[in-house]
């Protein structure tokens, strides 16, 4: 800094400059351009909308968004570019009742300062009001004419970002561009069921959305009535909120959580603490590494969210956060526990990979890795190993009680694939096939998990076992020591690196040879793989893994009919505590259309 000039260093920008920087927070990239502009048609009450994008082999050349919403006046028309100028507020308090999209006033001020704008609008509640075209680029108006137009408004975007370099430069290839649109669009469509919206690029139309009360239709436009299949309802209903929607079977789950659309108030938002709490929802029904899909709509009222946190407002900032949470994951919790959540065989091709021959397994269908079984052969059940299959199976009998609500019909087993498959109907003429570990692993977890009679759930070993474990496990066990006591293992420290085990959980029934007990002390001396649960949680489900009959083991008839009556008193017959499905399900009707009878 020069010291002793007289030229001031400070300056005021002028305006031009200003709104190209403020810009720059709003309209980020094409994707905001269309935001701000369906937003807006929103907020004027459209029933319609169409979107059209234009591109050339490199860039978006140009988006426009037409609405048949309330139209503008002439002199609003011109107003509507001037930054902060809107409609929709008029003072800060305001802010804690919007229910509009916008409120801000500087999405079209922005945009026409980084580009060359076309507006059209007439209103529509007037037949004889004028029609305005206005023409500004770069922020200067350079037409501004009446012209007759239909009633409704129309904006058309060229020469995005043309005086601002950086930005366009900034910009990733036309088809992360158009990618980008899409996902937007996607959002802002499932929160408007109510809404037609057209999306065309280049003249072909890619998605078409028609006006519906439910968000089940824009959902199968989008994804596919497949996934409509999939899906179970949602409500709840508190002093906070509502909640309506739908979720997925755990059936079908994904690697991540892109397909989880949260809409607060009609907005669609991303919301870190909601979408946790949808994924607790599900508690073991999923595995840890895996999220739902859903489509959930809170309405609230408007004082809890604040959404003048970020500038498009896709981020927002929840109050009473704690209590809204809860609520989202009761009624997805309800919502699971209150439903059929056998996969449907119909929807998920992949659980019928034999039969759709040559396609490749999608993601959701991640097999068991089985050792050394051939299904092939046909093995009949050893003396030895069918007294041990009976020791396992009394252990769970203990299971018995009401049949909870929600859960599996009675069924009746008919016969047993591989070792590993159990085939059993329902008096509704279903066939099922389940899989016998994954079944006596969620039996066995329930069980294992009870926090009742807890004393119980204890066995003293009538000869302790002794287990020598590595340094390195051992400080392990000896942190975990207190943990394994609540479950139900009575373990002490027994000099160096060894211990002494006195009592195992009563489900692991009379301990035949030490290895089971080895296997589960390594299973929980070793490192945690994704996984993040608390030790208690994971010591449950060692125990049930690890007790469980194996796949591979040939059970008696009357063994599986035994695991299918136990499975049908579990609360979630439906997956294993890995959230891996624990059976699938063949109607008549699919079997029919499998062998064309239909
Ligand atoms: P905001 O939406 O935050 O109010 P905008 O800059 O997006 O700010 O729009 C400014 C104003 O222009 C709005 O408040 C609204 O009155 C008017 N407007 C914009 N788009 C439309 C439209 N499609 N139909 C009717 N009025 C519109
Ligand atoms: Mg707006």
């Amino acid at each position: 800094m020069k010291h002793g000039s007289t030229t001031p260093v400070i300056r005021v920008l002028d305006q031009a400059t200003v709104n190209k920087i403020a810009a720059g927070e709003v309209v980020e990239r094409p994707a905001s351009v269309v935001k701000e502009l369906v937003e807006n048609a929103i907020d004027a009450g459209a029933r319609s909308i169409r979107i059209e994008v234009l591109s050339s082999r490199t860039d978006i050349t140009s988006v426009r968004v037409t609405d048949d919403g309330a139209g503008m006046s002439p002199s609003d028309a011109l107003l509507a570019f001037t930054p902060h100028a809107t409609s929709k507020i008029v003072g800060i308090t305001d802010l804690d009742t919007i229910r509009t999209m916008g409120f801000r006033g500087e999405a079209l001020a922005s945009i026409a300062a980084v580009s060359r704008v076309t507006l059209f609008t007439r209103p529509n509640n007037d037949d004889l009001a004028a029609g305005t075209r206005i023409v500004i680029a770069g922020g200067d108006v350079i037409e501004n004419v009446p012209v007759g137009a239909p009633g409704g408004t129309s904006v058309l975007v060229e020469d995005l970002f043309y005086n601002t370099p950086a930005r366009k430069k900034f910009q990733k290839t036309r088809n992360t561009e158009l990618a980008h649109i899409h996902d937007m669009l996607e959002g802002i469509f499932l929160a408007n069921p109510k809404i037609a919206f057209r999306l065309s690029v280049n003249g072909s139309e890619l998605v078409v959305t028609d006006k519906s009360p439910s968000s089940l239709d824009t959902i199968a436009r989008i994804f596919g009535t497949a996934v409509v299949r999939d899906l179970v309802p949602v409500t709840g209903s508190g002093s906070l909120l509502k909640i309506t929607g739908h979720i997925s079977r755990p059936s079908l789950s994904r690697k991540d959580h892109a397909r989880i659309f949260i809409a607060i108030n009609g907005r669609y938002v991303s919301s870190p603490a909601i979408t946790n709490a949808i994924k607790e929802g599900y508690g073991t029904l999923l595995p840890k590494d895996r999220f739902p899909v859903a489509f959930l709509s809170l309405e609230t009222g408007t004082g809890l969210v604040d959404v003048n946190v970020h500038p498009t407002k896709k981020l927002v900032r929840i109050s009473r956060e704690p209590e809204i949470t809860r609520a989202v994951c009761d009624a997805i919790r309800d919502a699971l526990s209150g439903h059929d959540l056998i996969p449907d065989i119909r929807s998920g091709p992949a659980l019928a990979p034999a039969i759709t021959t040559g396609t490749s397994l999608p993601e959701q269908s991640r097999p068991y890795i089985y050792s050394s079984i051939q299904p092939g052969i046909v093995s009949e059940p050893t003396h030895t190993g069918t007294t041990a299959t009976d020791r396992q199976l009394r252990q769970t009998e203990l299971a018995a009680g009401p049949v909870p609500a929600g859960s599996l019909p009675p069924l009746r087993v008919i016969g047993e694939f591989g070792g590993i498959y159990i085939l059993a109907t329902t008096e509704t003429g279903e066939l099922l096939v389940i899989d016998q570990h994954a079944a006596h692993e969620r039996i066995l977890y329930e069980l294992a998990g009870r926090k009742d009679g807890k004393e119980k759930r204890v066995q003293e070993l009538i000869a302790p076992v002794i287990l020598h474990r590595t340094p390195r496990e051992s400080a392990i066990l000896a942190d975990l020591l207190p943990a394994l006591a609540e479950e139900g293992f009575h373990i002490e420290e027994f000099g160096r690196d060894t211990f002494v085990v006195r009592a195992i959980p009563v489900v692991l029934g009379k301990l035949e040879d030490t290895s089971l007990l080895e296997d589960i002390i390594s299973d929980v001396t070793s490192p945690e793989r994704g996984q993040r649960v608390d030790n208690r949680e994971r010591i449950t489900r060692i125990v049930a893994c690890r007790g469980a009959i194996k796949a591979g083991t040939v059970c008696t008839q009357e063994q599986c009919q035994r695991v299918a009556d136990q499975l049908r008193l579990t609360k979630n017959p439906f997956t294993c505590p890995h959230g891996r499905p624990t059976m699938v399900r063949f109607s008549k009707v699919d079997l029919d259309g499998m062998f064309k009878r239909t």
